[in-house]
């Protein structure tokens, strides 16, 4: 039964897994199907040991979906749509991706990358992701009630790269020359809480505007890895939709009064650990920011489930990074979250499968 049907109540974090389809380059290395979905909430990891021997590992979560899942059916089966409503009602929700690279969460967030990043992308109907199709779906519920309520949308999309903020619809304010010139502050503020000063808004009256927020985000995104060689799967990107929402019928107990509500996606960095150990100088610093943006989430989020079997009032520590400061009023509170847990089905990706589901379980 997942859904979020009780928005004041507990258990404001759900969790998902997304197991993607098993790939012909981990054949080739002798990879074969180690995880598998059992019903819609179990999942199975069997475990190679030694000399023939096996271990099996069973996980729970909100929602599991194994490989035959297709995009169309993901934003169903993990509950987006009653997300979508309620920050069409006024509340903040997040959508996070997470997952060591090559699991499938920008497939999930947004489509295929290479496709939604080039010049010739004018929708990928059978392969589009979350974003898209929650797009559609935002505005299609926005014209269906033009008649009680007036909606203001507008978007940003920045990406936080070794815990510096770029943003992704003005290349020019932080790309200068082919470098990555500067990069934006966070700034606080008693009403707006943590916030990007300069971060570029656009205004959205229409589906297409904001598909090409979505398509000039992803390909700026893609133009970064390639030109300044900042490697996509180290940085975290946030797509941001802020709808304001104001009741237009005189007869309404609130007329005229906008509820805000906020919308964050997020495509996070991939979760694996370098286990290159010559990294050094630049390289080093990048891999522990990357790491403390990943680690302090996993804080956040495991202090916001405590807190709520507990029901004390226990730290969140938001203020100790980019991501989590970013966030901060869209996980936790009356927020609600939607992680969806990335990863391979085979033997060969095992170990970064199990430390996913262990993060994923911190969450539930
Ligand atoms: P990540 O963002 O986690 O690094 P991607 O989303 O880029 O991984 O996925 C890696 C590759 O696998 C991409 O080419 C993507 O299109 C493909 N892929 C991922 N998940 C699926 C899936 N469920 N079905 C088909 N292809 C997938
Ligand atoms: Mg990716």
């Amino acid at each position: 039964d997942y859904c979020h049907q009780q928005l004041s109540e507990a258990d404001n974090i759900k969790v998902a897994v997304r197991v993607r389809p098993l790939f012909p380059h981990e054949t080739d290395k002798g990879g074969t199907t180690v995880v598998q979905v059992g019903g819609n909430t179990a999942i199975k990891v069997v475990v190679p040991g030694p000399a023939g021997t096996s271990m099996q590992r069973d996980f729970a979560f909100h929602a599991c979906l194994g490989p035959e899942v297709g995009q169309a059916d993901v934003m169903h089966l993990c509950g987006v749509p009653q997300l979508l409503e309620a920050a069409l009602a006024g509340y903040n929700v997040t959508v996070f991706a997470y997952g060591q690279t090559g699991s499938g969460k920008t497939y999930t967030m947004s489509g295929r990358e290479e496709v939604i990043g080039s010049d010739s992308y004018a929708g990928d109907t059978h392969h589009d992701g979350i974003m898209t199709r929650a797009v559609q779906h935002l505005f299609a519920a926005i014209e269906a009630r033009k008649n009680d309520t007036k909606y203001g949308v507008a978007a940003s999309y920045l990406e936080i790269y070794n815990e510096g903020i770029y943003d992704l619809l003005n290349l020019k304010a932080s790309w200068m020359d082919g470098m990555l010139a500067k990069n934006l502050p966070v700034k606080w503020d008693a009403t707006l809480g943590f916030f990007v000063p300069g971060l570029k808004q656009v205004t959205c009256t229409r589906v297409d505007t904001m598909m090409e927020v979505i398509r000039t985000g992803m390909k700026h995104r893609h133009v970064g890895s390639h030109e300044l060689n900042i490697e996509s799967s180290r940085s975290h990107s946030i797509m941001t939709i802020v709808l304001h929402a104001t009741p237009t019928d005189p007869s309404a107990a609130d007329f005229g009064t906008p509820r805000i509500g906020k919308i964050s996606f997020v495509d996070l960095a991939g979760s694996e650990r370098l286990k290159d150990t010559k990294s050094e100088g630049a390289m080093l610093k990048e891999t522990t920011n990357i790491n403390k943006s990943l680690f302090v989430l996993g804080k956040v989020i495991s202090a916001l489930a405590e807190r709520d079997s507990a029901g004390t009032s226990a730290h969140i520590p938001y203020r100790d990074s980019k991501l989590t400061k970013l966030l901060m009023d869209s996980l936790g509170g009356n927020a609600l979250a939607l992680m969806i847990a990335c990863c391979s089905p085979a033997s060969t990706a095992v170990e970064e499968t199990l430390s996913t589901l262990s993060y994923a379980t911190r969450a539930k």
